[in-house]
């Protein structure tokens, strides 16, 4: 079977669904899609689209079946109600559900002969089809290789093995770093608005600040690797000064603590528990095991 003519199904239109549905029908896909909400599936239907229903009349047309809804409760609903039509086909989930959620899928798939990927979307649906984005599946290990040429279609596509809990692992650990990392980079804009400055001109200086930073994060992992956490630069003694200082700041400013107190309150407790001349990535073992 060539890739472009493997019919494939989209359930859940939503701005992602769209998008899926949309980058396969560019690439010359036969693709019938379902929205529970009727209506919202004019836009790609004015571009090809096959619409169908149901749920169960959208999964009996093609070998592959594509979810893209909100969360677990929509996903379970949704294969419930197809159940029938499913049996015998692929299903990838592209919704994000934790990893215990698509465990928990996976154990119904099983259950009603139906084989399970599942994904995690690294993109927005603006970047779906583009080479900036990235999926990440895990699953049935023979679903991936068949349909992989499709898969590809919506960005790289990297298998992490048959646990399928692993995709939503990965992707959910991904957006942790990510909005820490953002709600750090609002505390900084906020303190320089404080002075008069624009939040864009915090931009070059945040982004180039963070890139040299995030270069080290190699080394830290060789320190966290080897659980050696001696340091001759900036110990956790001196990073309590810091934070301590940063909070401080942020008082005086006048803006809200809570990002600079999570950092506080992990430095801190390492520092109680005597790790005072030890190195900041030595928060990862309180992390790690609380
Ligand atoms: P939307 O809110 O735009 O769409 C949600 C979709 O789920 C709609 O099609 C909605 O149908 C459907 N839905 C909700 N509840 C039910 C239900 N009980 N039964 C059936 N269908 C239901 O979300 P997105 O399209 O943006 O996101 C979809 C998934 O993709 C989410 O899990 C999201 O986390 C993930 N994702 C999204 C990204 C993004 O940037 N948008 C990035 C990466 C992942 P209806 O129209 O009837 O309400």
């Amino acid at each position: 079977m060539s890739s472009h003519s493997t019919d494939v199904s989209v359930l859940g239109l939503g701005a992602m669904g769209r998008a899926l549905a949309g980058t396969l029908l560019d690439a010359g896909h036969t693709v019938t899609v379902w929205n529970r909400t009727p209506g919202r599936d004019a836009e790609v239907v004015a571009v090809g689209a096959v619409a169908a229903a149901g749920a169960g009349s959208a999964a009996a047309a093609s070998p592959l079946v594509v979810a893209c809804l909100l969360d677990h409760t929509s996903v379970t609903d949704t294969f419930t109600a197809a159940a029938d039509s499913l049996r015998g086909r692929t299903v990838v989930n592209l919704t994000s559900t934790t990893p215990e959620e698509s465990r928990d899928l996976a154990r119904w798939a099983e259950r009603h002969d139906v084989v399970f990927l599942d994904g995690g979307i690294m993109a927005t649906p603006e970047m779906i089809g583009r080479p900036e984005s990235r999926l990440l599946y895990s699953g049935a290990a023979g679903a991936f290789d068949e349909f992989r040429p499709v898969l590809e279609r919506f960005g790289t596509s990297e298998y992490l093995g048959e646990d399928p809990g692993l995709a939503a692992l990965w992707d959910f650990a991904l957006l942790a770093a990510m909005y820490g990392t953002f709600a750090a980079v609002f505390h900084g804009m906020a303190m320089v608005t404080t002075a008069g400055a624009s939040p864009d001109a915090f931009v070059p200086r945040v982004t180039e600040w963070l890139g040299a930073m995030l270069s080290s994060v190699p080394y830290h992992a060789g320190q966290v690797t080897e659980g050696h956490y001696r340091t001759e630069v900036q110990s956790l003694d001196f990073n309590k000064a810091a934070v301590d200082a940063i909070t401080r700041a942020s008082r005086d400013a006048g803006i809200d603590t809570a990002v600079v107190e999570v950092v506080r309150r992990l430095v801190d407790r390492e520092v109680a528990a005597g790790n005072g001349a030890l190195a900041f990535s030595r928060i990862y073992e309180s992390i790690r095991r609380p």
